[in-house]
């Protein structure tokens, strides 16, 4: 093959390859728009389930009649939420801050009346 011959097929070659990376990234482009419409549409649905969820253990806090098939959940979240409450403890301590027992506000551990209510601890 005369070289002007190869250097016309490999200038082709090259533009061939350039439009198929161009095709090509303009498909990820539109695949990750997608996937990131897909991630913003589960959010809103993981959120709407999540309602649910509060409302039906709302209920079982209360003491009102709930689904026999969610109460050992709302077990398992009453048992994490007495978790959470007593990490948040240890965290104040850590902080060498506490609750006050009126108002709940943060407040130095050493401090024997509220600086916002003025309550006695
Ligand atoms: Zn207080």
């Amino acid at each position: 093959m005369p070289f002007k011959d190869s250097l016309s097929k490999l200038s082709e070659y090259l533009e061939v390859g350039a439009e198929n990376v161009a095709k090509k990234s303009g498909e990820l482009i539109e695949v990750s728009k997608i996937n990131m419409e897909i991630s913003s549409e589960e959010k809103k649905a993981y959120e709407l389930y999540a309602k649910i969820g509060k409302k039906i253990y709302k209920r079982y806090i209360e003491g009102m009649e709930v689904d026999k098939d969610f109460i050992s959940k709302c077990k398992e979240i009453e048992d994490i939420e007495k978790d959470i409450k007593e990490l948040k403890e240890r965290k104040l301590r850590a902080k060498e801050m506490k609750n006050c027992r009126h108002c709940y506000c943060e407040m130095k551990a050493e401090d024997n009346y509220c600086p916002r209510c003025g309550k006695k601890q």
